[in-house]
């Protein structure tokens, strides 16, 4: 298996034409259908009753300086009027109105709250598990809050590149060209034009470049830290934080 920096070389020297030429060929445009801003609903398949359905919250990697983007975003943007979060009307004015850890590698503990380290930051979700940035307008058509900062991995939906060390969101490929990976939405097969081929490719590329960079960041930096007062310790790039962002000190 490749090191983590010759797979950064290799996304550093990717062609964003080619990856734009693969885009096309597998063609995407987005429904605003809101399915990966949303919880996911999955249906256990014991019977057909809604009880039978357990959801799933929303999970998406952000990365810690996306995560300042957007809360700057709420501070500059919206001076006169805060950006308001899905969740309950409330601002996002700190860290954990934007993220929360990741929650793979977490365990529950005694008291029923999360424990452990883990190694990224998720975007925050509502009660309802979904992200805090989503919003349904009256005729139930779904959009971003954050639309100009929303991270990365939003702007590349449902793309992904085929490099180790990278994120390949939920669940396996259902379509691939070249390097290219798409995952499950219903906006692929769509013609795309050009010119929007080439900015999500653009995208696409710079996330993967920054998954790695993050990468080899979290390896690096990476102490063991006794558990922050309420049981997670995040380790990214920057070092060892607890859940509200600040830094673990020893
Ligand atoms: S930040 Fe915006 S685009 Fe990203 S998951 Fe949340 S609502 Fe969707």
């Amino acid at each position: 298996m490749q090191s983590l920096e010759a797979e950064l070389e290799q996304a550093r020297g990717l062609s964003v034409s080619e990856l734009a030429d693969a885009i096309e060929s597998i063609g995407f445009e987005c429904t605003r259908c809101g399915a990966c801003c949303t919880a996911e609903t999955n249906d256990d398949g014991a019977d057909s009753d809604a009880d039978a359905e357990t959801t799933e919250a929303h999970t998406a990697t952000v990365f810690p300086d996306e995560v300042r983007t957007l809360l700057e975003g709420a501070e500059e943007d919206f001076d006169d009027e805060p950006r308001e979060l899905a969740a309950d009307g409330a601002t996002a004015d700190e860290w954990r109105d934007v993220a929360r850890p990741m929650p793979y590698g977490l365990a529950e503990g005694e008291d029923g709250h999360l424990v452990g380290e883990t190694f990224e930051w998720a975007l925050q979700t509502t009660a309802c598990g979904d992200c805090v940035f989503y919003e349904e307008d009256e005729q139930g058509v779904g959009g971003c809050v954050a639309h100009e900062d929303r991270p990365l991995i939003c702007r590349t939906y449902p793309f992904s590149v085929a490099l180790a060390g990278t994120s390949q969101p939920m669940g396996e490929a259902v379509d691939e060209e070249g390097l290219v990976r798409a995952h499950e939405c219903e906006g692929l097969g769509r013609d795309i034009s050009r010119a929007d081929a080439e900015d999500l490719a653009a995208a696409l590329k710079e996330r993967a470049v920054r998954e790695l960079e993050e990468a080899i960041g979290v390896r690096d930096n990476y102490e063991p830290a006794s558990p922050a007062s309420d049981g997670v310790v995040v380790h990214d790039s920057e070092g060892a934080k607890r859940p509200d962002g600040t830094p673990v000190e020893e």
